[in-house]
């Protein structure tokens, strides 16, 4: 089998997810903190995410309280977090508005001159809820999460849990700034339509069908 390795995403070149990357100019930054499991087993989606976003990050680790280099990055941009806690607010189409609100309450005063961030846990639950109570810096930025309707609507086929939640980082991320940057009382970002954030989310599918071409049993 060749290992030469694809030279655009630097995967073995029958994993190279170029095709399935899209294009996509995202106003707000992104942030990925993936757990170090996650390496080995995300089967290449948030590569794809990062690949395809004009604007995303990713670091890996676990806690995230001393990492100086996540730290300095914050310091640049005024965070959110994409994460379902208990104060979490369910964001709603035209969600930038919302997140303004949000900001100020938080700290008493408008943060407009830095530019937004979206920083997004990927692990499985409980990863991301040990990277969450770990990384108490984590426990106090603004906190967003997904209306219900999106939440449950994930296309993740890769691990084999089907419940409710359990959307991928990719499609959580998707969803987000589709409401944070697109949706509007005159359209409303729905899973089937998540605005410029859509060609991902249909490469995604194919890229699930692609990667589920590789297990035995199909
Ligand atoms: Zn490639």
């Amino acid at each position: 089998m060749s290992r030469i390795l694809c030279i655009s995403c630097q995967r073995p070149q029958k994993a190279c997810i170029c095709a399935f990357t899209a294009n996509i100019e995202n106003e707000l930054h992104v942030v990925v903190l993936q757990h170090p499991s996650e390496v080995s087993q995300t089967k290449g989606t948030i590569a794809l995410l990062a690949k395809s976003l004009s604007s995303c990050q990713v670091i890996v680790g676990e806690d995230f309280s001393k990492d100086e280099s996540f730290l300095r990055i914050m310091t640049l941009f005024q965070p959110v977090l994409l994460y379902p806690g208990e104060h979490a607010m369910s964001l709603t189409n035209g969600g930038m508005s919302q997140l303004s609100c949000l900001i100020k309450n938080n700290d008493g005063r408008s943060e407009d001159a830095k530019k937004l961030c979206l920083v997004v846990l990927d692990g499985t639950w409980k990863k991301a809820y040990r990277m969450y109570k770990l990384s108490t810096y984590l426990q106090q930025l603004p906190q967003v999460c997904l209306p219900d309707y999106l939440a449950n609507s994930g296309q993740y086929h890769i691990r084999k849990v089907a419940r409710k939640n359990a959307l991928s980082s990719l499609e959580a991320s998707c969803y987000a700034l589709a409401l944070l940057e697109e949706g509007s009382d005159s359209f409303a970002i729905n899973p089937d339509n998540a605005g410029k954030y859509q060609p991902l989310l249909d490469k995604f599918l194919q890229f699930n069908q692609f990667q589920l071409s590789f297990r035995p049993d199909h």
